[in-house]
């Protein structure tokens, strides 16, 4: 698989970086800061919107787990399940967020709202 190079975020994956390190921050303690030269990088060819992102920090100690334990699952403005959300832990700094379809359709990020589970059972 050829990787996409490196870039800006569109203001939607910068929008899901930061809520979801809001929502880690929140559910961990841990402290995640969003880099002003956050780059991003698409991390899957099928055509879902799976991208990483870096640099991203977490705190190691709390970042064994992998998948990390913050999740989302995304509506569609009808208020239907469309997707789910994975974060996982790169190396070097980067975390890759796994945008997973529930259907047959590819998600596009711009159509849904990511909300945020915490320890799902
Ligand atoms: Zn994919």
């Amino acid at each position: 698989m050829t990787e996409d190079s490196w870039r800006s975020p569109t203001p939607t994956e910068r929008a899901l970086v930061e809520r979801w390190a809001r929502e880690w921050n929140t559910a961990t303690g841990d402290d995640v800061a969003i880099h002003s030269r956050l780059q991003v990088r698409r991390s899957c060819s099928c055509g879902c919107p799976t991208f990483s992102a870096r640099p991203l920090a977490v705190n190691p100690d709390l970042a064994k787990e992998r998948p990390l334990r913050v999740e989302g699952t995304a509506l569609r403005s009808d208020g239907t399940v469309a997707a789910g959300l994975i974060v996982f832990a790169l190396d070097d700094n980067a975390l890759d967020f796994e945008v997973y379809s529930l259907d047959e359709k590819p998600v596009a990020l711009e159509d849904v709202t990511f909300v945020y589970i915490d320890d799902p059972a």
